[in-house]
């Protein structure tokens, strides 16, 4: 079955049911083949909560890139400890990561976008195509608000770059739903959301954004173009 019928049959098999069961009908068609990135964000650990608290078997990873903020790792910890469940990790290769601090020092990202892109490539690129390598569905917690890219895409798409389909199961939440959905469950969240960072990615390159600015604008904020790093762009973007 080519990607496109694939798609067409979990559309036809899960269309109006809830995001548990849908997610609970993707691991009985893919068994083990279902995966979760999680950078525990919000958005991320309403899905976390949600595949644990329904003891859902989806592998959930995380990428660490080295440079995330100390906040990130407690609430990394403070998720372990909830829900009594292992959370994979795929760390950068050390060969490239040493090699890139031998020529380029370790802030080369704020020089110039090709060393920016490169650093994004090494840290979270490349562990993320080994981590999604021997998968058939990619959950993200995407939603339709956070950037002009991201409110046009469907629920379920392939991802030509990756080669595997993502399914981006929030996409149509509101924000009012989130924090609702957080709130009623009591789910651990990163202490940095309350602080001015709606979007958490690595400490050198994320501030604290203006109530109203743009959801992702707190990202490479010294550069002028959209705010992806490589994870959600498939090669058409
Ligand atoms: S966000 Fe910054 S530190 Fe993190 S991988 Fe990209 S360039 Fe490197």
């Amino acid at each position: 079955m080519n990607s496109t019928n694939s798609i067409e049959d979990i559309i036809k098999n899960t269309e109006g049911l809830p995001i548990s069961e849908t997610i609970g009908w993707l691991t009985k068609r893919y068994t083990n083949k279902v995966l979760f990135s999680t950078s525990f964000g919000k958005e991320d650990q309403a899905l976390t909560h949600l595949i644990f608290q329904n003891n859902l078997p989806v592998r959930v990873f995380t990428l660490d890139t080295g440079r995330l903020f100390q906040e990130t790792y407690e609430t990394f910890e403070r998720t372990r400890k909830k829900y009594h469940r292992n959370i994979e990790v795929f760390f950068p290769q050390h060969d490239q990561i040493e090699h890139l601090l031998k020529i380029k020092g370790p802030n080369s990202f704020y020089e110039s976008i090709e060393n920016r892109k490169e650093c994004c490539a090494i840290r979270k690129v490349e562990p993320l195509k080994r981590a999604l390598s021997d998968g058939k569905i990619w959950i993200t917690g995407l939603m339709a608000d956070q950037t002009e890219y991201r409110k046009d895409l469907p629920i379920f798409e392939y991802d030509n770059y990756f080669k595997i389909i993502k399914y981006n199961p929030l996409l149509q939440w509101t924000r009012a739903e989130l924090e609702l959905y957080i709130e009623q469950n009591k789910i651990p969240v990163n202490t940095l959301h309350s602080k001015g960072y709606p979007s958490i990615g690595c400490a050198p390159c994320t501030r604290t954004v203006a109530p109203g600015d743009d959801y992702r604008s707190g990202r490479w904020w010294w550069e002028n173009s959209h705010k992806e790093c490589g994870i959600h762009l498939t090669e058409n973007n």
